[in-house]
């Protein structure tokens, strides 16, 4: 029947990714755990909206003659499926990640313009919360790399320090250079994660406080997309926080090549 098929389907899924993950060497510790519970969670998460979608269309079936009660089940039927939507596509962006060679890395990226776009992606969700978001972006640094994939990573980090911080916070988002790296960084105010999170929370489906973040509307994907993207243009993302205070998130990125300024004279004079 149709559940069995949706389990099938979603076993095949959960092989395949187990088997790109298993080249992952930086994650061989933690293999044997993901195994067992990637597939798992992958049903566990794909499998509640779809049974709210099926109960819903029989609920809605039953109620025809109540309009009140139609437009109810109708609005339930469209939050579940634009999660299993937002979900579905998660996991896909995640699959396409841990096929490296899918991955485009030769566009010579502007990393200013690329945070700037992220940033104008979450406009709309910082305007709804009252929540001013300062960019400071001039570094004129250059990365090599995918350049949709990299606003996607800087995108779910912004939209996270969005998600979690209270009304009228405060956002920062600023790109730094050093000598042979890039620094992207995004600072909230809002609610922090606690010392016993903060390495977990780049797992897949890892979320902190299940009930609040169900709220938010995500997946617990957001951050290993970031992480994998990430590793996959050879760098590094991590995060400092404090409960109650915020977070900052930063991604580190190789330099394609050295910052734009003209090499300082030389000074000859004695
Ligand atoms: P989600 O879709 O649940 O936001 P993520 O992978 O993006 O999934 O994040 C995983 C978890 O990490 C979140 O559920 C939340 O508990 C925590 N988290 C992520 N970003 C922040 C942040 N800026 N402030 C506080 N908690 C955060």
């Amino acid at each position: 029947d149709a559940t069995m098929q949706v389990d099938v389907r979603v076993a095949r899924l959960g092989t395949r990714f187990v088997l790109l993950l298993a080249d992952d060497r930086t994650e061989a510790r933690r293999l044997d755990e993901v195994r067992r519970d990637f597939i798992a969670n992958i049903s566990h998460e794909l499998k509640t909206p779809i049974a709210s979608v099926s109960l819903l269309a029989e609920a809605l079936d039953q109620a025809a003659d109540e309009p009140e009660r139609v437009r109810r089940f109708a609005d339930r039927l469209a939050v579940e499926s634009t999660r299993l939507g937002h979900i579905t596509s998660e996991v896909i962006e995640l699959s396409r990640l841990q096929a490296r060679d899918a991955l485009r890395r030769d566009e010579l990226l502007d990393v200013d313009r690329i945070v700037a776009a992220a940033v104008d992606q979450n406009r709309v969700v910082a305007a709804a919360k009252g929540i001013e978001v300062r960019l400071r972006a001039k570094s004129k640094a250059k990365v090599y790399g995918d350049e949709a994939l990299m606003v996607v990573a800087v995108h779910n980090l912004i939209a996270n320090a969005l998600a979690y911080s209270s009304e009228g916070g405060r956002v920062g988002v600023g790109v730094t250079v050093d000598d042979d790296a890039v620094e992207i960084a995004v600072a909230d105010q809002g609610i922090g994660i606690a010392p016993e999170d903060q390495d977990r929370v780049f797992e897949r489906f890892y979320r902190v406080d299940q009930a609040r973040s169900r709220n938010t509307g995500g997946s617990g994907l957001g951050l290993s997309i970031v992480k994998h993207t990430v590793q996959n243009h050879g760098g590094d993302v991590r995060v400092w926080s404090q409960p109650g205070r915020g977070s900052t998130f930063t991604i580190r990125l190789p330099l394609a090549e050295p910052p734009v300024s003209p090499p300082e004279p030389e000074d000859t004079a004695a």
